[in-house]
């Protein structure tokens, strides 16, 4: 299907949802962004509102932002909300929800709202305004009117006089300076804005401009960061044949400590480290967020499951797929990275393998399914606690396991003829640019088992129930094994993780299952003494006796909590904790061999 095609299919789908109301195309709605404090971090936004129709309008603040499935209540930092008429004469307003407005308008055709964002979260998801930069995450700056979420808008962006530039995956608008058009708020809302002095360079890949805008220096080099993210790209855009975007922006946040990205329609947003781009592990690692950030353009941002677009900005938008969608990508992240040649073989296992320690080492893979865990991301993955561990599986590294599994199975299957990417072309051009749909559950599975020729009931097994897959039974088409390192050595271990704080050893979590989830120390103990000796907590006794432990003794410890002391007696037991790595299997078929280096081969 071509471009225009779709172009004019989306097109129609905007005429068939518009109300009648908006038939007659009302004027964009105009914001003007400015910064009259940032050293105070404030973004002073101006949104001027024209062919108002009845008693009262609502304006509407998102709560959430696309991509990061947690209420963040953006509207808590709105302040100084007020109308007027074009004339400047004050109108009447009053909230009506934690995030909407009522204004009463009373026959007044056009309007101005003024009010002010304070911007101070550091993160790839909220925004941020100091005297050295703005960013701006759209779903916490821009109100829009309830029931017009089709509406056009245009935004200027007035610059603090310190600062030079913008950059955003937001469409020029010809002829004006700092000014950008969406064609709907569902694109104004995927679009983040940088505003300051960043650093830009641009490359060409896939036939496809990108621009990258460093913000907070560090030791990256340019023109090998253009070379290789663009061979990225490339390897990316090859799986699903073609490129949805005419062009595309990374903003790149560089902090002391940065990390994680957040994927938009045609950008992304990129937390790295100042200065990791220096070593090998660093770069490589940059490398797979860029990789991961661009999977998304089709993995989730298009190619989509039914609840996750169009977006309810009020409230949680439940899905039970974000295996796919986050795991999916997971997968791919680093497998693009070994595809272009910048992970060796053995390191991309390595990455699996860590996944593999990052979903067996958690008690909560035996509890939650991956299902559950994506249904429930917005109380429990994004809200992590001292029982997460016990509690939660991540949708990103077992989603990733699931793929790889997925992916081998399919090889296999298919002796080689087709694996995961032809499940995702397939997809993307189906739900997507075929039927301009998410997909359902059944209707995924459906595609997959078509293309896998095979059913995938084992698959979605263990996407559905809590537990430890048998990765064996699919490694083996590669000639592969998963194997515990650490299985015949028994270790001594008390169960417990802790962190030292002023000279104090204070329990962070207790392992369940563990001795000290049966001896009943809790989180937020201080451990005092082990066995009659004073716990130096930065000598590391406590390991150092537990080490010399027998598994089955049991240790008295002393802990303080709340402030008043108690014995008791916890029971050591053998460490649960695996060590992996994947294997060769000796004696390996040709037909086993074959299957490996189609699933690993540099492409
Ligand atoms: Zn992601």
């Amino acid at each position: 299907m071509n471009k225009i095609f779709i172009k004019l299919l989306s097109f129609l789908l905007i005429m068939v949802t518009t109300s009648s109301a908006e038939a007659f195309a009302p004027s964009p709605i105009r914001f003007e962004v400015s910064f009259r404090e940032p050293q105070a971090h404030y973004a002073d936004i101006k949104m001027e509102i024209d062919d108002v129709n009845g008693d009262y309008l609502d304006v509407k603040m998102p709560v959430w932002a696309p991509g990061s499935y947690l209420v963040r209540e953006f509207p808590k930092n709105v302040e100084g909300f007020e109308a007027k008429d074009a004339n400047g004469k004050a109108l009447v307003s009053k909230k009506v929800t934690k995030n909407t407005w009522r204004i009463s308008t009373k026959g007044v055709r056009d309007l101005i709202v003024n009010y002010r964002v304070y911007a101070f979260e550091v993160s790839v998801r909220t925004s941020f305004v100091d005297a050295s930069h703005a960013f701006l995450s759209p779903t916490g700056i821009f109100m829009y009117v309830d029931n017009q979420i089709n509406r056009s808008a245009e935004v200027l962006v007035n610059p603090h006089p310190s600062w030079n530039k913008i950059s955003t995956g937001l469409k020029e608008k010809e002829g004006h300076a700092n000014t950008y058009l969406a064609a709907n708020f569902d694109i104004l809302f995927d679009a983040p804005i940088e505003v300051g002095n960043q650093d830009v360079f641009h490359f060409t890949a896939a036939g496809v401009p990108h621009e990258v805008a460093m913000v907070g220096g560090g030791n990256y080099n340019k023109e090998r960061l253009s070379k290789d993210m663009a061979k990225i790209v490339e390897s990316a855009t090859k799986i699903f044949g073609e490129s949805p975007n005419d062009k595309y922006v990374f903003i790149v946040h560089n902090y002391h400590a940065g990390g994680g990205g957040l994927e938009h329609l045609n950008s992304t947003v990129l937390g790295a480290s100042r200065f990791s781009y220096g070593t090998e592990n660093g770069y490589k690692s940059f490398l797979g967020l860029v990789a991961h950030e661009y999977f998304h353009l089709w993995n989730i941002k298009r190619l989509r499951p039914e609840a996750l677009g169009p977006f309810n900005y009020d409230e949680e938008n439940y899905t039970t797929n974000l295996w796919i969608g986050e795991g999916f990508t997971a997968y791919y992240d680093n497998l693009l990275v070994r595809r272009t040649g910048f992970y060796t073989e053995d390191l991309y296992l390595q990455s699996l393998a860590a996944d593999v320690a990052a979903v067996e080492n958690r008690p909560g893979n035996q509890i939650q399914s991956l299902s559950e865990s994506s249904f429930d991301a917005w109380i429990k993955y994004y809200r992590p606690d001292e029982n997460s561990l016990n509690s939660v599986v991540s949708y990103y590294n077992k989603g990733a396991l699931i793929a790889m599994m997925t992916d081998i199975k399919i090889l296999h299957a298919t002796k080689g003829a087709k694996r995961l990417d032809d499940v995702m072309r397939e997809a993307y051009n189906t739900f997507y640019k075929e039927k301009g749909l998410g997909y359902s559950d059944a209707a995924f599975k459906a595609l997959a088992e078509k293309v896998a020729g095979t059913s995938l009931d084992d698959i979605y097994d263990l996407v559905n129930h809590a537990g430890s897959p048998d990765y064996n039974k699919y490694l083996q088409f590669v000639g592969m094994e998963l194997v515990n390192l650490n299985a015949g050595y028994e270790t001594p271990d008390l169960g417990v993780k802790t962190a030292a704080s002023e000279g104090k050893l204070i329990v962070q979590s207790v392992v369940r299952g563990g001795g000290a989830w049966d001896g009943g120390i809790n989180v937020k103990d201080e451990l005092i003494a082990i066995n009659g000796y004073r716990i130096d907590a930065a000598a590391k006794e406590l390991d150092r006796v537990i080490q010399a432990s027998k598994i089955g003794d049991s240790v008295n410890i002393l802990i303080s909590r709340d402030g008043m002391l108690k014995e008791l007696s916890v029971q050591v037991r053998a460490s649960k904790t695996g060590k992996y790595a994947f294997m060769p299997i000796e004696n390996a078929t040709a037909e086993q061999q074959q299957l490996r280096e189609k699933w690993l081969a540099e492409q």
